[in-house]
């Protein structure tokens, strides 16, 4: 029944790889989106599940180009649209969006051009698909993919249930000949399999890849001179962009009050803000006017920001999957960034207290187990990285994980078993009715008079480790818990007992190695520095370049460039425009947009400071010629046809054609088009306008010439006056 052999129709131009670097400017996938790409492109529908930063946008827009028709995407994040079609348009791949914040009327224009094939990309929001005249439209239109967004949306057994996400139910039967794919960062496995059967999914092929994000290097130190702290981690980064969650909205401002007295770019961002005032928050954040944001969790949904360097967490999260979720949104871009939490009992003490407010007693009990993981997390003695992947069911193979605190303290093994028989005996002599605190204080032989008024003091292990500090003995404690050895109650009655295998210890008088650190100042994990070794001033000098020609184009300036395409040039120090094509993240368009201009600047810091430029890595080439169909274009056009003719002949939309002379030009293929040309007027209108808008996005450009002129006549333009400059 699926009508896919029309639309899956494949160009070898438009082969994955090929189009992976013209149109993305990226050498390589990251992993599953080839996988994921190639079930696409064969028609069947795909279930993605990637962590945040994982690439799932990459998933469905390359197939998009693949494919003749037009791309749906449905999204939720209505804010995040149109800095994701710039991004797009950026590349010159023709996009658009519907959502509530568009004047009324231009969606309509949108819909039209949709219908007449000059879009590959369409993002609506999900309350679109409801009203009057969209059936429509997706009969009319040539959908060629679906993409959900966000899926767990649709379920309500995941966090975030929108409504709006029921009316994709029926999508599936009204396209019958499009894949769908489903994409989402959180998924339990019911959530998983409720996406599937309410989009009515199956069969569908799963892709689940992993959730380590292995760029993030995770620290709890203990919340102690917390706010010196904070400044020495914002210090060490004076131009990475940084998020610091608090708990209250009171405690937001003073702290972005503190930091400003700093010297800091910070603002605070919490619900109670006006709209107004967040919205010109977020947007400045976005576009590196303001370092650092002091926020309530309300912040960071609608944020869609690559290169954040440091997430703080000022108070303890309630749950891991909070904090999972919100560190989450350091380093999409892939580069090294830190999240680090300031620990202290007494936050989670403030949990309790509002947790003991909760009426209903199942949901008490659940925030509790919850808030108590999000203890066991900061007070580990092992891995982090290993205890959040195993939190969501994901195994890691033990050693160093190369970046946690924990990992990097360097640690020396000690011979641990007195020391722990000392303080089995300890939770047994005093009932296995107390917490680590208190059997501590009785070990220590600690002047406290809880200890005397239990008559503790007169147990046989009163004071047998008077000569093991109290953190040490807390540090036992936790490794004992994790071998299993002791077993801890619920967060409000955290006491211990020995377990079997605990008794097992003590009655084999088996011998125990332990580890310890060899440092304990608790000092923050130095960065990891897997980064490129890259020289700084020319580095700064770049991001200025980048925000001056974004604020041109009224973009985030990651659109004109990510940092680590910034990083890449000072590093390689490309002199020429071949070496700066092989800079990952510069595509075709953007050589051709930008190239120029960072050039510049390479080459004049180079001489100016006598710099030796690297050799670039060598990138495959092979696959960038134009493939046959384009040929097969290229050769009707060279015996004089016109466009309107050549896609008569092929029974091709001009539109195709039109994208065929586009790749031949992209590939540096000569074509003979002087048969094509305009008259002067309209060229050089046209041309104007090109300028005006300092782009080579269709859509400001017909904004400025108006109805007068087509799009398909702007693209021709487009593809004469780039013949002209080369
Ligand atoms: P997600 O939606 O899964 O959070 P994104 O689609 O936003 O992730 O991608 C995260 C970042 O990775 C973006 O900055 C994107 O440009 C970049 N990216 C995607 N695919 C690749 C690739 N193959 N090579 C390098 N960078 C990529
Ligand atoms: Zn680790």
């Amino acid at each position: 029944m699926r009508q896919i052999t029309e639309t899956v129709v494949m160009e070898s131009s438009r082969e994955p790889l090929a189009l992976l670097k013209s149109r993305f400017g990226y050498d390589r996938f990251l992993p599953l989106q080839e996988e994921v790409i190639a079930n696409v492109l064969a028609g069947k529908d795909s279930l993605v599940l990637m962590p945040t930063g994982g690439g799932k946008s990459l998933c469905y827009q390359l197939p998009a180009l693949c494919f003749s028709g037009l791309a749906l995407v449905v999204s939720p994040l209505i804010a995040l649209m149109k800095d994701q079609v710039d991004s797009l348009l950026a590349n010159r791949i023709d996009a658009a969006f519907i959502n509530s914040t568009l004047p009324p009327g231009e969606a309509g224009d949108v819909r039209a051009r949709a219908i007449r094939g000059e879009l590959d990309i369409l993002y609506v929001a999900p309350e679109r698909l409801a009203l009057p005249g969209f059936p429509e439209f997706l009969r009319n239109a040539d959908i060629s993919l679906v993409a959900i967004d966000e899926a767990h949306c649709i379920s309500e057994w995941g966090h975030d249930f929108r409504p709006d996400y029921r009316n994709l139910k029926a999508l599936r039967g009204h396209l019958p000949g499009a894949p769908f794919m489903a994409l989402t960062a959180t998924a339990t496995e019911r959530v998983r399999e409720d996406i599937v059967s309410q989009l009515g999914l199956e069969p569908v092929d799963r892709f689940v890849s992993s959730f380590n994000r292995s760029n993030l290097t995770y620290t709890v130190r203990p919340k102690r001179a917390a706010f010196e702290a904070l400044l020495a981690l914002l210090r060490r980064n004076p131009n990475g962009a940084a998020i610091v969650y608090r708990f209250s909205r009171r405690d937001t401002e003073e702290l972005a009050e503190d930091l400003r007295e700093e010297g800091f770019d910070a603002l605070p961002y919490h619900a109670g803000l006006d709209g107004a005032v967040r919205r010109e928050t977020q947007e400045r954040f976005i576009r590196d006017e303001l370092q650092v944001v002091v926020a309530t969790v309300a912040f960071g949904m609608g944020i869609d920001k690559p290169d954040i360097r440091l997430v703080v967490h000022y108070e303890l999260p309630k749950t891991v999957e909070g904090y999972y979720q919100e560190t989450g949104r350091a380093g999409r871009d892939g580069l090294p960034s830190d999240c680090v939490l300031f620990y202290s009992r007494a936050d989670s003490f403030k949990h309790n207290f509002f947790i003991d407010q909760i009426e209903d007693r199942g949901e008490q009990e659940n925030a509790q187990r919850k808030l108590a993981q999000m203890v066991q997390y900061s007070e580990l003695q092992s891995c982090r990285r290993r205890f959040l992947l195993g939190y969501f069911g994901e195994a890691l193979e033990e050693g160093s994980c190369g970046g946690c605190d924990v990992c990097s303290t360097p640690t020396e093994e000690f011979d641990a078993t007195v020391i722990s028989q000392k303080l089995l005996s300890g939770v047994v002599r005093t009932g296995e009715r107390f917490g680590a605190k208190h059997v501590i204080d009785v070990l220590r032989g600690a002047n406290v008079s809880r200890v005397r008024e239990l008559g503790h003091d007169r147990l046989s292990v009163h004071g047998v480790a008077a000569d093991t500090s109290e953190s040490e003995l807390n540090r036992l404690v936790e490794q004992l818990l994790e071998k299993g050895l002791l077993a801890k109650g619920d967060v409000r009655y955290p006491t211990l007992a020995v377990t079997d295998a605990g008794w097992r210890f003590l009655d084999a008088r088996e011998r125990l190695v332990l580890t310890r650190p060899i440092r304990t100042d608790g000092a923050a994990a130095a960065p990891r520095t897997r980064e490129l070794d890259y020289d700084r001033g020319l580095f700064e000098k770049l991001r200025v370049l980048r925000k001056e020609l974004a604020d041109g184009m009224r973009v985030p300036p990651y659109v004109v460039f990510g940092d680590q395409s910034l990083q890449q040039m000072a590093h390689y120090l490309p002199q020429t425009r071949d070496d700066f094509s092989r800079v990952s993240g510069v595509g075709d368009a953007k050589l051709a947009q930008f190239g120029d201009r960072f050039l510049e600047v390479v080459r004049g810091q180079t001489l100016e400071r006598g710099l030796t430029p690297r050799a670039m890595p060598v990138r495959r080439r092979s696959s960038r010629r134009a493939g046959p169909t384009n040929q097969e274009t290229k050769s009707l056009i060279g015996q004089g046809l016109s466009i309107a003719e050549a896609a008569k002949q092929r029974g091709l939309a001009e539109t195709t054609v039109l994208g065929h002379l586009e790749s031949l030009a992209e590939a540096g293929e000569e074509v003979e088009m002087g048969h094509l040309s305009l008259p002067v007027e309209r060229l050089e209108a046209i041309a104007a306008a090109f300028r005006e808008t300092e782009g080579p996005q269709m859509a400001p450009v017909r904004a400025i010439l108006g109805e007068g002129y087509s799009y398909e006549e702007i693209r021709l333009a487009r593809l004469l006056l780039q013949r002209a400059v080369t």
